[in-house]
């Protein structure tokens, strides 16, 4: 992070709105004053307002009085680079003011630091500022420094709170992006292998996130910044050589676009032509993917063409390949196709009169706000129709499966470095398209199997897959697919034989999400065999049948409680997946038959410390975890009856929520044996909420 602390020890607090206040009421009266550092706000209250035009007083008055929460919190800090402190959060809200966001986001970018870096809590910013713009800030807020923790846990603890904060609302990674743009142009301030690892965790973490979120401007600035960093001498020179082809290809692509427009004018098309110039780490990247020099990089420079309708996308695209002539099989249809979902264009490549080669971009302007600003247009279109009107509904989880895969994908690797590999993995990945027997669009990552086709078309489809015809070819599940593959599934329900997913299919699959839903189903089916073979070994231990075993049944649930189990089931499967011999169960209901009306069962402490009175025989080992997770109702008992649904023997719970709404649990359970407790482990870790499942040390 790019803060350094002062010496000054004053601590900083939420203040009363002063009386600098009235001065500022209208936002377009003069500059707007930090009350310490005489920053002035007004600039991103214009861009708020030049996006929002309806933006209601109240909601100017928070951004206010998070303008001066955030001036007076950290008037003791100055950042790296000497500046105060709040230069950054400052910059930051003129950043997601200009994106287009609203006034929640704006005023949660004001404060993004100040939970994480001042006294102030999330529950003063949210009597201050509103609870959704807290709530907004207590997602970028990176989780307290663990002393015990390693670098790496902290920076995957932190970084899966982000995502899970953003599957509730994706505002919050618009905020951390800008957070992160704008520590990557004042990165200059910070000792050189510092520079490169905020550089290096950019590239592979928040670019490739800003790709998936569309928002394609922020990506390239965040890339530029760190390509500069990481390879200052290539950028240099890339940056160098597009100036210098600069003027006479701009020369050309000048009167390319006279051109396109007359011949657009004339078919009747209402376009507007643009030009563009790509980027130095695109470029750079270019170069590297097709290993080609610089010359021959064909669209350096490009013709975009913005229409009102995709059909007229279409029409556009005939008029330019006639003006123009089309270099074969360089035609995309991300219109029809759309990249992860999001971005919509037709590409083409084409060559003028002079041999001059470029690429030219069709689209409409609402796939052009989706395109420049992804999830972010619809901030910043919603208010403004003009041209563009953006979705109509804030985007949700369910238009960015990626994100749900993401934490998936986290959630299984308890270990912090796999975390961030998977995460790295799984943003890195390319994507193809492939398709289904209707044609509808399927995305998969590259190198993906038939099988994670089918899990990504519905679980059930995935666990009763037992072929495929790819292209019409009958081929296994396990077959790799590419780009354009139209698959079928064939399924088997299990009449007859034995389908559903075996243990090998994680070797067939690529993607998280299948993955997971395979562990899923094998753990189910492993507690379905428990249950069944651990009422079948008590029932034979006391010589009765278990059709005729009701009384059984409640002899068992009192006998239960005694080991610590809620109930005759969960005893019965702790029984068949050998955590409590056969043989102290049969003698306790012996015990009981004897001496009405039985012990106790296990007793509740409270919250704060549960202990099972007569925890079961311990063969296994101890599993001694921290589980950390955003706060909620009903958050402790979730986690003990995935930890007794898994098997597992919880013998002590300690919980505590901290003001960062953080709850810590810390667990200590008996299980089987090592892959017995990895298995908790796992199920620990998607608990909803859960972000960081960790060893401690008893
Ligand atoms: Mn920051």
């Amino acid at each position: 992070m790019v803060t350094s602390v002062s010496a000054d020890p004053t601590p900083a607090t939420a203040p009363e709105s002063g009386p600098r206040k009235q001065a500022c009421d209208g936002a377009d009266a003069g500059p707007c004053l930090g009350p310490v550092s005489g920053l002035d706000l007004s600039p991103v209250l214009a861009a708020l307002l030049a996006h929002h035009p309806d933006v209601r007083p109240d909601e100017l008055e928070r951004v206010m009085t998070a303008f001066d929460i955030a001036d007076v919190a950290h008037a003791p800090q100055r950042r790296a680079t000497g500046e105060p402190y709040m230069v950054h959060p400052l910059a930051v809200a003129a950043e997601v003011a200009d994106l287009g966001m609203d006034a929640d986001t704006v005023a949660a970018a004001l404060c993004h630091d100040v939970v994480e870096d001042t006294p102030v809590t999330v529950e003063a910013l949210a009597d201050a500022i509103g609870p959704v713009a807290a709530r907004l800030v207590d997602g970028v807020t990176k989780l307290d420094e663990v002393a015990d923790a390693s670098k790496s846990a902290r920076v995957a603890g932190s970084l899966r709170k982000l995502l899970v904060a953003a599957t509730t609302d994706v505002r919050v990674l618009v905020i951390k992006l800008a957070d992160r743009l704008h520590n990557m142009r004042t990165v200059g301030a910070l000792p050189p292998q510092k520079q490169v690892r905020v550089a290096t965790e950019t590239l592979e973490v928040y670019a490739p996130l800003a790709h998936r979120l569309g928002m394609s401007e922020t990506k390239a600035a965040l890339e530029d910044a760190a390509f500069l960093v990481l390879e200052p001498d290539k950028a240099h020179e890339i940056a160098a050589l597009i100036a210098q082809a600069a003027p006479s290809s701009m020369a050309r692509l000048d009167r390319a676009i006279a051109e396109a427009n007359a011949a657009l004018a004339t078919a009747g098309l209402n376009a507007h032509v643009t030009g563009r110039q790509k980027t130095v780490y695109s470029a750079y990247r270019k170069m590297q993917v097709r290993q080609v020099p610089f010359a021959d990089i064909a669209d350096l420079i490009g013709l975009r063409v913005i229409v009102d309708t995709p059909a007229e996308c279409y029409a556009a695209l005939g008029v330019l390949h006639a003006v123009f002539t089309p270099v074969p099989a360089r035609f995309r249809d991300y219109i029809a196709l759309p990249k992860w979902g999001q971005y919509r264009s037709l590409h083409t490549t084409v060559i003028d009169r002079d041999g001059v080669t470029f690429e030219a971009q069709v689209r409409t302007w609402q796939m052009h706000a989706q395109a420049e600003f992804g999830v972010a247009a619809h901030w910043k279109y919603k208010a403004n129709a003009v041209g563009a009107p953006g979705p109509g509904h804030p985007p949700m989880v369910g238009d960015l499966p990626w994100l749900a895969d993401l934490l998936a994908a986290g959630a299984a690797e308890a270990d912090p470095d796999e975390f961030l590999n998977a995460l790295r993995r799984d943003l890195g990945a390319g994507e193809i398209v492939t398709l289904t027997p209707r044609g509808d669009v399927v995305p998969l990552p590259a190198g993906a199997t038939a099988l994670d086709f089918a899990y990504r078309v519905h679980t059930e489809v995935g666990h009763s897959a037992v072929a495929v015809r790819v292209n019409g070819r009958l081929r296994t599940v396990g077959v790799t697919l590419v780009a354009g593959d139209r698959v079928e599934v064939i399924t088997d329900t299990g009449q007859g034989g034995l389908p559903g997913p075996r243990t090998e299919w994680l070797d067939l699959v690529t993607t998280a999400r299948a993955a997971h839903a395979i562990r899923a189903r094998l753990a189910l089916r492993h507690r379905e065999d428990a249950l069944e073979h651990g009422w079948a070994e008590i029932a034979r231990a006391v010589e009765r049948d278990v059709p005729e075993g009701s009384e059984l049944n409640e002899a068992l649930a009192v006998v239960a409680g005694t080991f610590g189990y809620v109930d005759a089931d969960a005893l019965a499967m702790a029984v068949g997946e050998g955590h409590v011999p056969t043989s102290r169960v049969a003698a306790r209901l012996r015990n009981q038959e004897s001496s009405e009306p039985g012990e106790q069962p296990g007793e509740q402490l409270g919250d704060e410390h549960v202990v099972a009175p007569d925890a079961p025989v311990k063969e296994g080992p101890l599993l001694a975890v921290r589980v950390e997770a955003l706060d909620r109702r009903g958050l402790l008992a979730g986690v003990c009856d995935v930890v007794t649904g898994a098997g597992g023997d919880v013998l002590e719970v300690h919980a505590a929520a901290g003001q960062d709404r953080v709850a810590r649990v810390g667990l200590v359970v008996a299980a089987a044996d090592s892959s017995h407790a990895a298995r908790i482990r796992v199920a620990l870790a998607q608990v909803e909420g859960v972000f960081s499942v960790c060893d401690a040390h008893p």
